[in-house]
């Protein structure tokens, strides 16, 4: 897309004083700066399902997701520059004003469909749809699947691997953690940071869109950092992401990026990584759902 600004795409280092007393470095890898709306890891998730709809000769894409959702907007904006028409099934009944998430959908041309939460679970198919479903092709919500993961793996080309013993990411459905395994050396070690809590079923989805090769890879979900649940926080959350914006000039959303750097900050001060640790986190974008705080809470 292009607006899309790939060259922007940098790794900051920002190891802390405590960090080098440790002998720890930690980068950033910062994919928010792809564009302040179209979430960093969403348009590697989906580039390879946009061409298989191509090639399939599809001119529709659906996908689900919640009336924040990073996935929904970055659906809306891939599919307007490949002139494919979108579809958002959202969660929920419609509310009296859109969120700014879904009014930016709405821009990029997506029409969208409000179902209740339960048919949204079920992943039903809007009764508006169902004529013309078979023309449609379909993305699972948050982009899960191999071509999703496959997509993500590509992430690895915009850093240098050798410089990293440990890769660390946010976790919502797992399909970003999975491209990362694929794509990590036998001497690294993938750390995902739950979003979710006690979401078990979120290890298995993860390993199976692993090849068997790819199951001894070296990786580990944490559940600890989830401050209560999706897109739940805590006033601690939200100093941690003031505090980290102040020192390192790196703004984060509080739904992934907030809780994945909280996390690793931690497990850095309680001596979770050996000495001599290199750390890469994944700044996986979604800027855009801060919007849905009360304004003045961050700084940036
Ligand atoms: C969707 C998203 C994630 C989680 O990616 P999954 O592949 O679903 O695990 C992480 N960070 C941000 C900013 C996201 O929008």
């Amino acid at each position: 897309m292009s607006s899309l600004q790939f060259d922007n795409i940098s790794v900051d280092e920002i190891s802390p004083g405590f960090c080098r007393e440790k002998d720890i470095a930690v980068s950033v890898l910062r994919l928010d700066k792809i564009h302040p709306v179209i979430s960093g890891n969403k348009w590697f998730k989906l580039k390879y399902y946009i061409a298989d709809a191509l090639a399939l000769g599809k001119k529709t894409i659906a996908t689900f997701g919640g009336a924040w959702s990073n996935h929904i907007v970055a659906t809306a904006a891939a599919c307007n520059e490949n002139n494919i028409g979108s579809i958002g099934i959202i969660r929920g009944e419609e509310a009296a004003s859109l969120s700014p998430t879904l009014l930016m959908a709405q821009s990029l041309g997506m029409k969208l469909y409000f179902t209740s939460r339960s048919d949204y679970q079920k992943k039903n198919i809007p009764d508006a749809l169902s004529d013309s479903a078979k023309n449609i092709y379909f993305i699972n919500e948050g982009g899960y699947g191999i071509k999703g993961a496959e997509g993500a793996a590509t992430i690895a080309g915009l850093f240098s691997a050798k410089q990293y013993t440990h890769i660390c990411c946010a976790v919502g459905t797992g399909t970003m953690m999975a491209g990362l395994i694929k794509s990590s050396t036998l001497s690294q070690e993938v750390i995902g940071i739950s979003v979710l809590k006690n979401n078990h079923e979120q290890q298995a989805e993860t390993i199976n869109l692993l090849t068997n090769d790819e199951k001894l890879k070296k990786f580990f979900i944490n559940h600890e950092y989830h401050f209560g649940g999706y897109a739940k926080y805590t006033q601690d959350l939200i100093d941690f992401m003031n505090d980290f914006y102040k020192t390192t000039g790196i703004p984060s959303d509080f739904v992934y990026t907030g809780k994945l750097f909280y996390a690793v900050n931690d497990l850095i001060r309680t001596n979770f990584f050996p000495s001599g640790s290199r750390i890469l986190m994944i700044h996986s974008g979604g800027l855009q759902g801060n919007q849905s705080l009360k304004p003045g809470m961050l700084i940036f």
